[in-house]
């Protein structure tokens, strides 16, 4: 046996050790037998939101938003937003759309011109992939699932939103969850994607392993938009898909998901 795959089998079992000792320290989210604590050393990132954390902030910033108890109470509580500086530029505020008992929900970063022009989003041309995946890929309707943003309103110039922005905007997004309460949520892209996880984790690292969202199934994925400027990567996303699609006890075609 040589040096190096000595020191592997080391740095391997200090981590097992590692792993047992936060297991027996109540720790949540880890694996309960021997063999999938093995894999947990080697498996992709996973990460868990913290449930209580985000409760308590949802409810104090804004008292009264935990009574919601439908989408659209929840849209007239946001009413005529002006919590953000997104507000005065804006044409509309872009909500969400689609079924309100969701068994599936996509989540995108924010609305761009199209979006806002309309009030409706993933209408763009990056809107029109997405609903390439569901209805061609997934053999559903657009208005079977969910859509919507972490942030409402459309930043200006389509720059990235910016950290007041997706604070005062996120307690909507997290209310939206909380309502359609859907078995599974699709993260698209990085900015979503490191939103509703609180991780840094780049989004090719964390796309295609499910990770955890107070209890429901969060698959990470890339961006429709990054799939038009990386065509090649479509194959990915439609993979990622597929998982959500068995998850949910649906059929997968035999040929499909071109979503070309
Ligand atoms: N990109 C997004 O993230 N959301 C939209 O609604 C449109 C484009």
């Amino acid at each position: 046996m040589d040096a190096s795959s000595l020191d592997r089998r080391t740095l391997v079992a200090t981590i097992r050790d590692y792993v047992d000792q936060l297991r027996e320290e109540g720790m949540e989210g880890l694996p309960a037998s021997t063999s999938a604590t093995r894999a947990a050393t080697s498996a992709p990132a996973v990460v868990k939101a913290d449930a209580a954390s985000i409760s308590t902030e949802l409810f104090s910033k804004y008292p009264g938003l935990e009574k919601t108890s439908t989408l659209d109470e929840l849209r007239a509580f946001i009413g005529d937003c002006q919590r953000c500086k997104l507000a005065p530029r804006r044409t509309n505020l872009v909500y969400g759309i689609g079924n309100p008992n969701a068994d599936l929900m996509f989540v995108g970063e924010a609305p761009g011109a199209d979006e806002d022009a309309r009030g409706e989003p993933f209408v763009g041309r990056a809107g029109q992939l997405l609903t390439d995946i569901i209805e061609r890929g997934m053999g559903i309707s657009r208005a079977d699932v969910y859509i919507c943003n972490v942030i409402k309103c459309r930043p200006p110039d389509n720059r990235n939103p910016e950290p007041d922005e997706v604070a005062a905007c996120e307690p909507f997004l997290f209310r939206q969850i909380d309502l359609v309460r859907p078995r599974a949520i699709v993260g698209l892209g990085t900015f979503a994607v490191q939103a509703v996880l609180k991780v840094k984790i780049p989004i090719s690292k964390l796309r295609g392993n499910w990770q955890d969202f107070r209890g429901i199934r969060f698959m990470p994925t890339f961006h429709p938009a990054y799939l038009l400027r990386t065509p090649s990567d479509k194959r990915l996303v439609w993979a990622d898909i597929q998982e959500v699609m068995k998850y949910l006890g649906m059929p997968i075609p035999r040929r499909g998901g071109s979503a070309s």
